[in-house]
């Protein structure tokens, strides 16, 4: 399943990429340009914009009205209404900022690019074979890594309550 995002839904389009989920965002795209990416590549649109979701409806694009303006919200309606799943590992990720995909780096590739504390400290990065931002798991991919748990945590305790 991959989705187009409304300009209102950049944090939510990062966090659907990491984990996993092909994203089209752009925060200066018009309703029209979204309406004919998602009906031309077959994308479900998401949109918090009620006027938008009716016409995208009327052309037979399935849309997704998000209705929180919280990010953690946004994940929990997507899990409710479509059934996607959160999981963050490198491995599966697509770059939250340009939704290109990540390829494992070597360590030699990497020394001289990135500060030496971490690559004495880290075994594996990747990079974003579209924009060439690194990544790597580090404190900030944990803290990611826990956020995404969490949110699973939610969703858990919420199908079971
Ligand atoms: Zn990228």
């Amino acid at each position: 399943m991959q989705f187009a995002a409304d300009a209102m839904l950049g944090r939510l389009a990062r966090w659907l990429r990491l984990s996993g989920y092909s994203v089209y965002y752009s925060r200066t795209s018009s309703d029209e340009d979204l309406l004919k990416r998602a009906m031309k590549q077959g994308l479900v649109l998401l949109t918090r914009d009620g006027a938008l979701a009716g016409r995208a409806e009327k052309l037979g694009i399935r849309v997704v009205l998000i209705h929180s303006t919280d990010v953690e919200e946004q994940l929990l309606q997507l899990a409710d209404e479509l059934g996607l799943r959160y999981e963050c590992t490198p491995v599966r990720a697509l770059c939250p900022l340009c939704n290109g995909p990540l390829v494992e780096v070597e360590k030699e590739d990497v020394r001289g690019k990135l500060p030496a504390g971490v690559v004495e400290s880290v075994d594996t990065f990747y990079r974003c074979s579209r924009c060439g931002k690194y990544y790597w798991h580090g404190t900030h991919w944990k803290n990611i890594a826990q956020r995404v748990e969490r949110i699973g945590g939610r969703l858990q305790a919420s199908r079971e309550g």
